[in-house]
């Protein structure tokens, strides 16, 4: 492996019908581009990121290279497209890397199923990438699942902590311009002038270290970390100056959290400074004092993870907060002059016809704030790595069915709503598509509204 000199890193497409989301193309891959960085800081080999969220599957497919490194990044849904572009790529000669979240909940369900797959990369991937390209010995390199002769061993977990892990280097990234562009034509309204970049100023959840999380989580349990106030500032700094970024999305799992944190920030912020930020924010972190630090750090708009406005259900899937607090924090936002786009998860576990009314009905009182600006408005999946996903495999049919790598998740879907929810699948979508046009729609990554196999509540015939 060691006389390959290329490496490509490949974001997967998300699929047609569900990959039109606002967000889609706007900003560059924040992880590709920090294991880029970290190889081209550590090694001279050459780097190349290719990014299905700007590429079509048959453009990234072209542009592959013969007897390279291809690490591909894929999300659950964009896991289909991952193991096209991964057999492309072994046709071609070359070494085969996935990771990635689907990557880091199935390493050997996908290691036993496909065999153009070298290794799997079960978490964080700066290290596990340089160690492999530069040939260390398999055996000891972090974070990687691998096939040795007809077993397949997984590598015990070792992280980098935020602050450790070099400035992202969005040189690497090709035509970032392209990127501007579709902020602008997609967040215009946001910021007229804005240029967006992500930044990871922490990586874990600090909820769910503490409670196990909300049920439909799937986002990998990584201990907690985070960079330093004074580093924060310098990234955002360079980010301006090096690339004209002034619109920050932070993808850090939850910003508020640590409110220490956040008021060190707000309070070292160097003068001179109009960046905006888009950031995560969990509901039971707002108030005054939190949105007064957010406000002068220039926090634009929150993504605020409400899911329901019945109390219910916010208990049944673990979200520590009531709707009425939910609704005290909303009109908080509204007070601050800070931006809102809603998070909303439809069928959770125990949903009735009633808790979905009560949703749609407060939504529409919400519509007077003028506040809400992106509706995130979805249909819960049982993902990987989620607890309703356990809950699910659970039962040896449904292991049987879809305790593998590659998962019909319209099916699964329909599947839990029909189990867990009391009102039913056709219930939930009913009430999906009219809590979805009361604000602006983000898009859909996680509602298969378009798909072809899903119409009125029913599997079509030919799919029965
Ligand atoms: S949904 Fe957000 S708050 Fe809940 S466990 Fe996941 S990351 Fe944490």
């Amino acid at each position: 492996m060691t006389n390959r000199s290329l490496v490509q890193l490949v974001k997967a497409p998300l699929p047609s019908d569900s990959a039109n989301c606002l967000r889609s193309g706007a900003y560059p891959p924040y992880n590709l581009t920090s294991i880029a960085t970290y190889l081209k800081e550590k090694s001279d080999l050459d780097v190349q990121i290719i990014d299905g969220e700007i590429l079509s599957l048959d453009e990234i497919i072209a542009s592959l290279h013969p007897q390279g490194i291809i690490g591909i990044s894929s999300t659950s849904l964009a896991y289909p497209a991952a193991l096209k572009i991964a057999q492309a790529s072994k046709e071609k000669d070359s070494f085969v890397i996935l990771g990635g979240i689907h990557a880091y909940h199935l390493p050997n369900e996908i290691l036993e199923s496909r065999k153009f797959i070298d290794v799997v990369v079960h978490g964080q991937g700066e290290e596990a990438f340089r160690e492999l390209v530069n040939g260390e010995n398999i055996h000891n390199i972090p974070n990687i699942t691998f096939r040795d002769k007809n077993k397949i061993v997984s590598n015990p977990s070792r992280v980098i902590n935020q602050r450790d892990l070099p400035f992202p280097n969005f040189s690497l990234v090709s035509d970032l311009n392209r990127y501007f562009q579709n902020f602008q034509k997609h967040y215009g309204y946001k910021r007229k002038d804005g240029k967006g970049l992500p930044v990871y100023s922490s990586s874990g959840c600090l909820y769910r270290l503490k409670t196990g999380g909300c049920e439909f989580c799937s986002i990998p349990n990584q201990p907690y970390s985070i960079v330093r106030p004074e580093q924060y500032w310098r990234i955002v700094e360079r980010l301006n100056q090096e690339f004209g970024a002034n619109f920050i999305w932070d993808i850090s799992d939850t910003y508020t959290s640590n409110k220490e944190w956040v008021r060190r920030v707000s309070e070292s912020k160097p003068k001179g400074i109009s960046t905006s930020f888009n950031v995560y924010g969990r509901v039971d972190d707002i108030n005054p004092e939190m949105l007064g630090y957010l406000k002068k750090i220039g926090v634009l708009e929150l993504l605020l993870g409400v899911e329901s406005f019945y109390d219910p259900t916010l208990k049944s899937i673990n979200k520590g907060y009531t709707a009425e607090r939910a609704k005290q924090s909303l009109r908080l936002l509204r007070e601050f002059g800070i931006n809102v786009e809603l998070s909303l998860v439809l069928g959770n576990t125990g949903e009735t016809e009633e808790s979905l009314k009560r949703t749609l009905e407060i939504c529409e009182t919400l519509q007077e704030l003028d506040n809400i600006d992106e509706n995130h408005c979805s249909i819960l999946i049982p993902l990987p790595g989620s607890k309703v996903y356990r809950k699910l495999m659970e039962d040896l049919d449904l292991r049987k069915k879809y305790g593998r790598d590659l998962i019909d998740y319209e099916r699964l879907q329909i599947e839990f709503l029909d189990r867990y929810t009391l009102c039913g699948a056709s219930k939930v979508f009913e009430y999906y598509n009219k809590i979805e046009k009361l604000f602006n729609p983000a898009g859909a990554f996680y509602s298969p509204k378009n798909s072809q196999f899903y119409t009125q509540g029913r599997f079509r015939d030919d799919l029965a």
